[in-house]
């Protein structure tokens, strides 16, 4: 059966010297016998033939060419004989022996050829003609089949002389058959059967990749159903299914198919390899030459249209070669430079490629005829077409995890980058808020001596003398002022005299050390101001008297040179919890008490209501 192989023998029939001829046949010439069990014949071995190179010659012509003896045997006995002009006569001679059938078809199982002349010379010169090939409409063929078929009476004991004349623009392909009604009802069984699944496979395949790229829209599957389309196309116009069921009335148009679809068909091959194998990206080069091949497919398939068949034909199948090498080599590169897909995709033209080696192998008679190998090309094309499917799923999975991946880490990077921003943020707020609590400090700090200033100092004295009158507790204030300050700043200098005040601060801080809640301030120039919670104006005057001898017991010596002796004079004022009122006026009484141990000779302790040693 030929349902896919006529595409092969085009793309062979440059090639057919390679080929040695195995098929099986008898002496040419030999008068083929129909018997009681002969149920199919191939004319073939039998079969005789001359070339009219001018295609003038009528069935006069050939008899006469047949007793002038110009008549050879076919070349090897193959019924293949390549692209060639004009027409061809074949003779042979059938004799029904004692068969019970005189009913016989001949078919002739090429679908292309142009126009077929059949005529039977009965022994009486009777003469029945029939006009067969695509060049006829469909509805002419003896039976409704895709390949070229016609009904003989051959009456038992009769030899009767076949005539066929083939004019055709495709290959020159005569695989003529006799046989019996049952034996062609038989022998199509299997062929329409594996047609069927074939193209039902095709089908599925083609729905599933429809519905996934109408929901996925990935060009992969788009180019996939390309690829498919076109591919069942070109073996539909071959097998004579096309001109069956597509366009029955159209001969020219099954002439223009032929080239067409096998355009369309590498198109869609090369570009569903460039888009799978993402050649744009993986392999620029690679992807040029895969563009330069499409176009010229493109070019070749509008030429086509207009092109003789017999030159567009050849072109298109000896190009089909070249692409498929290829695929081949693309496919190849890719497994070689790691891409995983790739792969599944070598598995699948693997199986095709198989599928195709066993059917010419068949062809060349270097393989086996079996189911196998028979329909090799079926079955290699429609594993193929299962294993990309398969292939585009796993891409597509592939490149879904990819897309998660990306989108995962650009995630992971955007987490770490707003931790780090927050980290930094924090960092920076901490340091703003230590500055500020620095700035704060220092605000409230005396430069000179480092203790509180007089601003802090009235804030602080303030909630002090609040939590006083709220506890009812006692609270004293004592003004302290350095005695004659401006004559050690006169005797010894400004800077001795900053000295001097910075030692002042740290004695009295020092001898202030018992009270841990006193508050001690710098008020101004000389003058210090001592805040003491809690202790009434007797236990004030008292620590008022301790750091004035403090003072004066410790002289302040200056960067070790000079002892000058420093003395104080301190003014007590007691607040009585009761009272309401500002901070001011008790300072005022404070300063008050202040000035009048100035002027009681200084270097002494006064209070607000006495006098005090
Ligand atoms: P009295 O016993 O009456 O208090 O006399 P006094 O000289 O201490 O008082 P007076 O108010 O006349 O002088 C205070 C001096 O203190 C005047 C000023 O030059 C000096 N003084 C004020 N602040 C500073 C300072 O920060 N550094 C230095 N070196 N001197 C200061
Ligand atoms: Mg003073
Ligand atoms: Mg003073």
């Amino acid at each position: 059966m030929g349902c896919a192989p006529a595409w092969l023998r085009l793309c062979l029939a440059g090639v057919v010297l390679l080929a040695s001829a195995a098929m099986a046949a008898g002496p040419p010439g030999e008068t083929i016998e129909l018997r009681r069990d002969t149920a199919e014949v191939a004319l073939g071995p039998a079969m005789r033939h001359v070339h009219d190179a001018t295609a003038q010659g009528d069935l006069a012509a050939a008899t006469r060419w047949l007793d002038e003896g110009r008549f050879r045997p076919l070349p090897r006995g193959r019924t293949s004989l390549g692209f060639q002009d004009g027409a061809f006569w074949f003779h042979t001679r059938v004799l029904n022996r004692d068969s019970p059938e005189t009913r016989w078809l001949l078919v002739q199982r090429f679908a292309l050829s142009d126009r077929i002349d059949v005529y039977a010379r009965h022994a009486d010169g009777r003469v029945a003609f029939q006009a067969g090939g695509d060049h006829r409409p469909f509805g002419a063929r003896s039976i409704r089949y895709r390949h070229p078929n016609f009904l003989l009476t051959l009456p038992r004991g009769e030899p009767v002389d076949l005539f066929v004349r083939v004019r055709s623009e495709s290959s020159m392909q005569v695989p003529l058959s006799l046989l019996t009604l049952p034996a062609f009802a038989e022998t199509t069984r299997d062929a329409q059967f594996v047609i069927g699944a074939y193209y039902g496979i095709l089908l599925a395949l083609f729905f599933y990749n429809l519905a996934l790229w109408l929901s996925l829209r990935d060009a992969g599957y788009f180019w996939y159903l390309f690829h498919l389309s076109a591919f069942g196309l070109v073996l539909f116009t071959l097998n004579g299914l096309g001109f069956e069921y597509l366009w029955p009335g159209s001969s020219t148009l099954n002439d223009r198919m032929v080239p067409l679809s096998v355009c369309l068909a590498q198109i869609g091959m090369q570009q569903f390899t460039r888009v799978f194998l993402e050649l744009r990206q993986r392999w620029p080069p690679g992807d040029r030459a895969g563009l330069a091949l499409i176009a010229f497919f493109a070019l070749l398939g509008i030429a086509s249209t207009w092109l003789p068949y017999r030159i567009a034909t050849p072109l298109a199948a000896a190009a089909v070669l070249a692409s498929i090498a290829w695929i081949a080599i693309v496919t190849v590169t890719m497994v070689r430079r790691g891409y995983a897909p790739a792969r599944l995709f070598l598995i699948a033209w693997a199986m095709f490629l198989l599928g195709t080696g066993l059917f010419v192998g068949v062809a060349f008679g270097m393989a086996p005829k079996n189911f196998l190998t028979e329909y090799g090309v079926q079955i290699g094309s429609a594993l193929e077409m299962l294993l990309l499917s398969v292939a585009l799923g796993h891409r597509y999975a592939r490149l879904r995890g990819e897309n998660e991946r990306i989108a995962r880490e650009a995630k992971e990077l955007l987490e770490h980058k707003v931790e780090q921003r927050t980290t930094e943020l924090r960092s920076a707020l901490v340091q703003l808020e230590d500055a500020h609590a620095r700035l704060r400090e220092s605000s409230q700090r005396d430069a000179l001596t480092g203790l509180h200033n007089r601003s802090h100092f009235r804030d602080r004295f303030d909630a002090l003398l609040r939590q006083a009158r709220e506890h009812r507790r006692p609270l004293s204030l004592l003004m302290i002022d350095l005695d004659n300050f401006k004559t050690i700043n006169d005797r010894y200098g400004h800077l001795i005299g900053d000295e001097c005040l910075r030692w002042a601060a740290r004695t009295l801080g020092h001898a202030l050390r018992p009270h841990h809640d006193a508050l001690l301030a710098r008020f101004g120039g000389e003058e210090f101001v001592v805040v003491l919670p809690g202790l009434d104006l007797v236990a004030a005057a008292r620590v008022a008297e301790d750091l004035r001898q403090h003072l004066r017991e410790a002289p302040f010596r200056s960067s070790g040179t000079y002892e000058i002796p420093v003395t104080a004079s301190i003014g007590v004022h007691a607040v009585d919890p009761a009272t309401v009122g500002g901070i001011d006026p008790l300072l005022q009484l404070a300063d008050q008490a202040l000035y009048r141990a100035k002027a009681d000779g200084r270097d002494c302790v006064r209070t607000s209501q006495g006098e005090m040693a």
